[in-house]
């Protein structure tokens, strides 16, 4: 079932979330379907950077650590982004690079989970995990003599937790490639009946889709700030071990930040108590600034729920207008139909021309990626993407498959970040 145009700016006008469009300084007639990979400015951000720049930086030096209360910002920020994900104040930090906290988060859990069981060795994942995560976890793995076992099906990670020799189950909630979600709250039940740990990397869920950390019973989480939560390129990222192990746990990256008394200088380490042992060194004031404008931008919504319920309706119109629009090309849709099993991406096929169909469709200023080898990939993200904005990228995406425009050969040149 498909809709004219007419009836998407009709959805468009009945549409509570908007008027948040106003909050991001996108390019006029872009229809940016890339927030998966990299959020917008929001205005905020530009006028709170110039603020930390020009006054806390500029007048306070360093007496703003204190005043202008720098040295609390990454547990100010972390408990902004708990809300988005079902964890507690005080239990998530941000801090670092997703990839660095995946080292910090599995290094930590491992020894957990090897001190507890030895004779288990191995941590499981997904062929098609983000390959950060695959290589950080090759790494632990080595460093702890245990074996990364991957599967090429998610079906097959159940049957393998059921025989008891995983140590960690380390998974990205939603795929980076296929925008599958797991069941989070199944694995970790799954899991936790063998007494292996999760970890569950967030990037492409923490403001796109509901978590429930806690409820859903997860350990350890980690997750990106400059893909749903807008932070700018490169924003810190955050980690969040739960409550059973952040008191106890050992993080392998013990800096001074992560210590319970870093202005003490004592020279043994101490862990701080809680999450913030996950800190290593001093916190990016800059960078969190921008992130906390951007997580503040997703808060302004009111909630997961609303966001949830527009993105798979615009994610549902775009499987829809493809299905019907778009047919005979050799598109195939990668990501599930099932709502239930839908991030807030779809992924399209093509066995080989994604790249330049790509490569038109962003000329024409619809802006979506390509991920290697054959995936188109198109972030739906209801701050600021309408559903009239839905329907023209499927008619641009018709108009260039139908007119065979992707193969002038400009389209086939690649650039350096797909
Ligand atoms: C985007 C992404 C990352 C990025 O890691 P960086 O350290 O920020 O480069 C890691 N893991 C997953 C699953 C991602 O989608």
């Amino acid at each position: 079932m498909t809709i004219s145009r007419n009836e998407a700016l009709a959805l468009d006008r009945d549409d509570a979330l908007a008027q948040h469009k106003q909050l991001f300084d996108l390019p006029a007639g872009m229809i940016y379907l890339d927030g998966n990979s990299l959020g917008p400015l929001p205005h905020a951000t530009a006028q709170r950077l110039q603020q930390v720049v020009y006054e806390e930086w500029g007048r306070g030096l360093i007496g703003s650590w204190n005043s202008a209360h720098w040295v609390s910002l990454p547990e100010r920020i972390g408990d902004k982004i708990a809300r988005l994900v079902g964890a507690a104040p005080g239990e998530l930090v941000v801090a670092d690079s997703t990839s660095v906290n995946a080292y910090k988060a599995l290094g930590a859990a491992l020894p957990l989970a090897l001190a507890a069981r030895p004779e288990r060795r191995v941590v499981l994942s997904e062929r098609h995990n983000f390959p950060t995560d695959l290589y950080i976890a090759q790494s632990l793995a080595r460093q702890h003599g245990c074996d990364l076992v991957l599967v090429d099906e998610p079906g097959q990670i159940g049957p393998l937790l059921d025989e008891g020799n995983v140590a960690v189950l380390m998974l990205t909630h939603v795929n980076y490639r296929s925008g599958r979600m797991h069941d989070m709250a199944a694995l970790n039940r799954r899991a936790r009946a063998q007494s292996t740990l999760t970890l569950w990397d967030l990037a492409h869920s923490a403001g796109a889709v509901p978590v429930d950390l806690n409820g859903d019973d997860a350990d350890f989480a980690i997750g990106c700030g400059y893909k749903y939560l807008n932070g700018g390129p490169g924003a810190p990222a955050f980690v969040w071990a739960h409550q059973r192990h952040a008191a106890h746990c050992v993080q392998p990256l013990s800096g001074w930040f992560g210590h319970a008394a870093p202005f003490a200088f004592h020279s043994d380490y101490a862990p701080a108590p809680g999450s913030r042992r996950f800190l290593c060194g001093t916190p990016p004031v800059l960078a969190m600034a921008a992130l906390e404008c951007g997580v503040d931008s997703v808060l302004s919504a009111g909630g997961m729920a609303a966001l949830r319920r527009k993105s798979l309706a615009l994610s549902s119109l775009f499987i829809d207008l493809v299905d019907a629009r778009c047919g005979g090309h050799g598109l195939a849709l990668v990501t599930p139909r099932a709502d239930a099993l839908r991030g807030s991406q779809v992924s399209l096929v093509h066995p080989d021309a994604a790249y330049p169909i790509m490569q038109a469709l962003i000329a024409h200023g619809v802006v979506g990626d390509f991920r290697a080898p054959d995936i188109l990939r198109f972030g739906f993200t209801p701050l600021y993407t309408g559903f009239a904005d839905v329907w023209d990228a499927v008619d641009m995406l018709s108009g260039i498959l139908a007119s065979g425009e992707w193969r002038k050969p400009s389209y086939a040149e690649r650039r350096a970040v797909t």
